[in-house]
């Protein structure tokens, strides 16, 4: 299977493009199936100290028959640890159940304003990656202004956002913003957890080109050029999904998407933390 290409990111490094997510995947089966990704040639792995199965992706990592400077990790401090020291403390335990030495991208999984801890908890970012602990830093769920805060207090823009992002909430704008300052956007739940894919103009256009639907919207994903980690629970359809760099969609497709925005969320809206 052709693999995913890589993206540069602004501090360098490089992204595979497209990677697996694992939220909501049990510890029990987190092992099995991030080495069953591994195998099908995904070189990307989406974790987050909230999906408790840090652990068991970290241990995928190091059995795997894939060297680990060619897998790329990612991992988030969740709400509760926002703030400067928690967060130093929480990257602290991710890395203990990790078993790794270092981590590819960390990011502040939500900005929680009603704390406002956000800065702080980006300083802590900026002092791991100074360290060498982590790669590469970034947010998630960060609108433009929380963003344009974190810049404006501390001089360092972060190198990815991590927001919802699928043909129903295409993120527009956001990604406009973040084209211009250089800052690459990762869709989560880009299937809309799945949802979308029951919209009868996805399964048209899968139609026409002897694919799923879930395919049409990954590949329409990586036409947008942002980085996309659809979660899958089988081998079968982790292959599939990885499964779409050898077809295009065309001007009527991506206008047929492009007409499928409603502004719908699977998620919460960052600013009501
Ligand atoms: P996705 O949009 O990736 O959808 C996953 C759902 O789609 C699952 O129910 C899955 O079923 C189904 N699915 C996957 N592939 C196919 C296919 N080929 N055909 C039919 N159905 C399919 O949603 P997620 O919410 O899981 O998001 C993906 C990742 O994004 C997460 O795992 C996580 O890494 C990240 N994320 C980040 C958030 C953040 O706040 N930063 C929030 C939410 C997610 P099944 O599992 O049964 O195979």
């Amino acid at each position: 299977m052709t693999p995913a290409p890589e993206l540069e990111l602004a501090d360098g490094a490089r992204i595979p493009q497209l990677g697996f997510g694992l939220y909501k995947v049990p510890a029990t089966d987190a092992t099995a199936l991030a080495l069953a990704a591994i195998r099908a040639g995904y070189r990307h792995l989406d974790t987050a100290a909230f999906y408790d199965n840090e652990a068991e992706v970290g241990r995928a990592v190091r059995e795997a028959e894939v060297a680990r400077n060619d897998l790329f990790v990612t991992s988030k401090v969740w709400k509760d640890d926002n703030g400067f020291d928690a967060t130093l403390r929480a990257f602290d335990a991710s890395m203990a159940r990790f078993g790794l030495d270092a981590l590819d991208l960390y990011l502040i999984h939500w900005p929680v304003p009603s704390t406002d801890l956000y800065v702080d908890t980006w300083r802590a970012l900026v002092r791991l990656q100074a360290e060498g602990r982590v790669r590469s830093i970034g947010v998630s769920n960060f609108h433009v202004h929380h963003v344009d805060r974190i810049v404006a207090e501390t001089g360092v823009a972060p190198v990815v956002n991590q927001v919802e992002l699928h043909p129903w909430l295409p993120q527009r704008a956001l990604r406009e913003d973040h084209a211009a300052r250089g800052i690459r956007v990762e869709a989560w739940s880009p299937l809309a957890r799945g949802r979308v894919l029951e919209d009868p103009t996805l399964a048209g256009i899968a139609a026409r080109h002897g694919r799923s639907p879930a395919q049409v919207v990954l590949r329409w994903h990586m036409e947008q050029g942002v980085i996309a980690i659809p979660k899958a629970s089988s081998p079968p359809r982790l292959r599939e999904n990885l499964d779409v760099f050898d077809f295009a969609l065309d001007d009527a497709d991506a206008a047929a998407i492009a007409a499928l925005e409603s502004g719908t969320r699977t998620g919460r809206d960052p600013d009501l933390d």
